[in-house]
């Protein structure tokens, strides 16, 4: 990938004084965060960490990631409503894997009952590095989808007007005029205001469920005020306040502090701290009403990376995808190599193969949020105590992807400007909703990049790893 900041990078008191710029711009626009300090309160905000230039992206590769987006999201959508590839496919994790286990039981509970939700809204981001192949051009691979709680719709709206300005201090206006606008947090809100109407009760509520710790708010105050605008009421509340103040009517309705719900939109949910006993509880009871959940728990367990792996078997996706063979290869083209590592031959040589060459791999386990997957030497470790345990089935392994690395300068609070070499990963986000069997809305609704040095191997923005970013196509 070109560079196209090769010269500006050199000039270190133009640099400097456009991060000033960039800095106060940033808190002129809204990219804010809340303090590790104080997470939960406003007095105190900075703001959110972020890339000093915009990062050059193929934009062949950022057509195709938004091309395919569409798939994507009737992929997720049919896997959802797939009772037996969920089951099969889950099987050998929900063995080992307490946190995939549980949400199976309340997703199996839930079909028992007989679903009493009828309108359905998927807000997911699919996200991808450039991998570089042996002539040096890069490839899209799908790194994972999200399928709740993708976060950064919000403050992404923000960054193209920073790196806009940014770039005129450093008298690039003709680069800058080149930013592309970009609104997720319009899109995503237009999914759920559908949703709302669909459900069709002009009086109830959309629910956001919020973490115990809120660092992130302004980026989901971007999606709730889009909300007001329509006049559509949102609630905050967390799983606890729901266990409180939660009940269902005969029909099922959902009523938190007195209000019906038409939306419940999960901003937390995705990893095992997320819950205790009552938490569970709370959760069960969202999804046995008939409020729409986005994701509903099918939708969930349809992001996991198990999951994943499973849908680059030969044949998988043309049979959960019947006579959509055009949107199969171009889902198909973005995969990198994802491995079983379930026991029996096949597990036992994967295993084996990545013991010999583990940079050629990442070792993940069930989990989201960043910060939990093994590379290198680690894996080699781990892979080599869980060889024949049973915990082995609750990992996949995936190929490693290499991007190029380019130089940019990232920052973050009270940190030192400093140049470093980065890799960036591009998001799509998807929105869909789903009336009974027939799709009403199926759209890409915008992107999120995010810029990480190469010395991390993993995390993302929230994990204090990657920090926001605006592409500039080449
Ligand atoms: P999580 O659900 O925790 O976000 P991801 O699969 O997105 O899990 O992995 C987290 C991070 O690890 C990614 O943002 C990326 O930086 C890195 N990563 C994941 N998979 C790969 C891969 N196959 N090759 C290189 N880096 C990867
Ligand atoms: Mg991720």
């Amino acid at each position: 990938m070109a560079a196209p900041w090769d010269e500006l990078l050199r000039d270190q008191p133009a640099l400097r004084e456009a991060a000033t710029v960039a800095v106060d711009s940033a808190l002129l626009e809204g990219v804010l965060m809340r303090t590790e300090g104080q997470p939960n309160a406003s007095d105190v905000v900075n703001f959110a960490p972020f890339t000093l230039l915009p990062s050059a992206v193929p934009s062949a590769l950022f057509e195709q990631a938004y091309a395919v987006q569409q798939d994507f999201n009737l992929l997720v959508d049919a896997i959802s409503q797939n009772k037996e590839f969920l089951e099969q496919t889950l099987a050998s994790t929900i063995k080992v894997d307490d946190f995939t286990a549980q949400l199976f039981r309340i997703h199996t509970q839930v079909l028992e009952e007989g679903l009493a939700q009828s309108v359905f809204l998927g807000i997911n981001r699919s996200d991808y590095m450039f991998d570089c192949g042996p002539d040096g051009s890069p490839a899209l691979k799908q790194i994972e989808i999200n399928t709740i709680a993708a976060s950064f719709g919000g403050l992404t709206s923000r960054t193209a007007t920073v790196h806009g300005r940014v770039l005129k201090v450093l008298g690039k206006s003709e680069e800058a005029s080149r930013l592309l606008p970009n609104n997720p947090a319009r899109g995503l809100a237009l999914g759920i205001a559908k949703a709302w109407e669909l459900y069709g009760s002009v009086s109830a509520v959309v629910m956001f469920v919020v973490e115990e710790i809120q660092r992130n708010i302004f980026d989901q105050r971007c999606v709730e005020n889009e909300l007001w605008n329509r006049n559509i009421r949102v609630l905050r509340r967390q799983f606890r306040e729901v266990f409180e103040q939660g009940c269902l009517d005969d029909a099922r309705r959902l009523y938190v502090d007195g209000q019906e719900v038409a939306v419940v939109y999960y901003r937390e949910g995705y990893v095992p701290k997320n819950y205790d006993q009552q938490n569970w509880e709370a959760r069960l009871l969202l999804e046995r009403s008939r409020a729409v959940k986005c994701p509903d728990i099918a939708t969930q367990l349809a992001g996991t990376k198990k999951v994943q792996q499973e849908l680059s078997r030969p044949g998988t996706l043309e049979k959960l995808l019947p006579g959509r063979a055009e949107a199969v290869a171009r889902i198909r083209a973005t995969f990198a190599g994802l491995y079983s590592l379930d026991r029996g031959e096949e597990g036992d040589r994967m295993a084996a193969m990545a013991i010999a060459d583990p940079d050629r791999f990442v070792l993940k386990p069930q989990r989201e949020g960043g910060g939990n997957n093994l590379y290198g030497e680690e894996l080699r470790q781990v892979l080599e105590k869980i060889r024949d345990s049973p915990e082995r089935t609750s990992y996949i392994l995936m190929d490693k992807i290499k991007p190029q690395p380019a130089k940019n300068y990232l920052l973050r609070a009270h940190s030192p400007l400093q140049v470093s070499e980065c890799i960036s990963e591009l998001g799509i986000f998807g929105v869909y909703v789903r009336e009974g069997k027939e799709m009403v809305m199926n759209k890409a609704a915008g992107h999120l990049l995010r810029t990480k040095a190469t010395e991390h191997a993993d995390g993302g923005v929230a994990a204090g790893v990657a920090v926001l970013d605006t592409p500039y196509l080449v």
